[in-house]
């Protein structure tokens, strides 16, 4: 077997990395003055570097990894698939076992009116069809120029033209520009932009953003709302308990689609199989993907309700969309088999009535600490606001502390994610109760560290 392995000491691999490896998401010139972390092996919630360093992997991968790294389970169910058939295409009336296995799978896990998927190999490639889809869907029944998309600052909906469109990240529109007719309104973020109101007339007045724009761009040019049940790499925000139940009556009255990208809270995350189930939404699109196939192999797709599915069905022609690797039979083969296992070892009512809890109530006991402001969380995804002085005080500059922070969890064997100066956790759903002692513990070493530099700095 030729598995690309350890065999080249770290400082050749960054050196190569450095010349030849363009990065997601990174600053070139200060990642390669430092030199990228390498990783080299996963087990369950740990990973290693080629230092042989042992981290307690609090981000799940990229908020993915619901079982765990390593399980050989799934390198076998994919080496036996692809033994029988490595690949076929979707297109020209075709089809195969894996993907309409895991499109009936997914039928029956999802809220009960989501009928159909269309499969992608991502959640930016989801998202692309959410907007081309919800257009189409409008254009088909003879309303073309019904077709803005209204979406929320600080979302994030991927990195393809679409995606990074359709999310809130200004710094995204602004390299290499966006596409037109979509409109972004506030983000529910009482925390941070609640102002002097409480939390639920914060919730509303947000909601209502949404029922303003549709009122100044008008009901007929409007065709969807899209949003994450929670906002994941905006910062972990969950919005106040009166914000979806407004929102989906918004959708309902004004005839918006409701899409609910649940690329992070889909799978178990919020202790229930999708975030709608958790929120009570009933979305008309459904855009999936990390937790899907716990990142083993890429796979992503949009769950479709029936009533635009039956649009799209019946009122077609052809919808001119999809990818060479749409319901790709390996990556279906690693979703089913992810699935079974979430299924077998009872991972959602796991996160719901056991490791769910347990880590939260000891993640909020963290407000306690002189540095954090607000400790939030919902099922096995939470943030840490990071602060001088609670609610409304904030660093400067905004983001210097959590990098701060973020680079000693690491040192300190966790890997936490920065948000501006918010700490991020969501770890693999398999987590332990003694590995999320652990994780405790290192937060508040973390913490511990983090103030300690600051006191030094003569920042607090
Ligand atoms: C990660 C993410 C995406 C993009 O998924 P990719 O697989 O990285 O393309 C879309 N929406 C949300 C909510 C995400 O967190």
């Amino acid at each position: 077997m030729n598995v690309v392995s350890n065999i080249h000491p770290t400082s050749a691999l960054r050196e190569s990395d450095a010349k030849h490896h363009l990065h997601p998401f990174s600053d070139h010139k200060a990642l390669n003055a430092e030199g990228s972390r390498v990783i080299v092996k996963g087990e369950g919630c740990w990973i290693w570097d080629s230092d042989g360093n042992r981290i307690l992997d609090g981000m799940a991968g990229l908020w993915c990894s619901q079982i765990g790294h390593g399980r050989k389970e799934i390198a076998d169910v994919v080496h036996a698939q692809m033994c029988e058939l490595e690949y076929y295409n979707t297109f020209f009336k075709t089809t195969h076992p894996p993907v309409v296995a895991l499109a009936q799978k997914l039928s029956e896990l999802a809220p009960a009116h989501l009928n159909h998927v269309f499969f992608t190999n991502s959640g930016s490639e989801a998202n692309d069809t959410v907007l081309r889809m919800a257009r189409t869907y409008w254009a088909l029944q003879g309303k073309p120029e019904k077709s803005v998309i209204i979406s929320r600052h600080n979302a994030y909906h991927g990195s393809t033209l679409a995606g990074a469109a359709l999310g809130g990240m200004g710094g995204m529109h602004q390299q290499a520009g966006t596409v037109p007719g979509i409109h972004h309104i506030a983000q529910p973020y009482w925390y941070g932009e609640g102002g002097d109101m409480d939390e639920d007339a914060f919730g509303l007045w947000a909601a209502r953003e949404l029922e303003m724009a549709i009122d100044a761009l008008g009901e007929d040019k409007v065709a969807a709302f899209i949003a994450e049940p929670i906002q994941g790499a905006g910062g972990v925000i969950i919005p106040p308990a009166t914000y979806w139940p407004e929102i989906s009556r918004i959708c309902r009255e004004r005839d918006i689609l409701l899409v609910a990208d649940e690329v992070i809270c889909g799978f178990g995350r919020l202790g229930t199989w999708f975030g709608s189930d958790h929120f009570g939404i009933t979305p008309d699109l459904m855009p999936i993907a990390k937790g899907l196939s716990s990142g083993y192999l890429p796979i992503g797709g949009v769950m479709v309700a029936d009533r635009v599915a039956d649009v799209i069905i019946n009122k077609a022609g052809e919808f001119y969309h999809g990818f060479t690797y749409s319901g790709h039979p390996a990556c279906c083969a690693a979703a089913l088999e992810n699935l079974r296992i979430m299924e077998e070892e009872k991972l959602v009512e796991r996160v719901r009535d056991d490791i769910g809890p347990y880590l939260q109530a000891k993640w909020k006991e963290l407000i306690g600490h002189p540095l954090v402001g607000d400790a939030r969380m919902v099922g096995l995804i939470g943030a840490l606001e990071l602060s001088p002085g609670g609610r409304g005080a904030t660093f400067d500059p905004v983001g210097s502390v959590g990098t701060l922070c973020r680079d000693h969890s690491f040192a300190n064997g966790l890997v936490m994610r920065a948000v501006r100066d918010s700490m991020i956790i969501a770890p693999p759903l398999v987590l332990s109760h003694e590995e999320a002692d652990e994780l405790v513990r290192i937060t508040e070493k973390t913490l511990d560290d983090t103030l300690a530099d600051l006191k030094k700095q003569g920042r607090v």
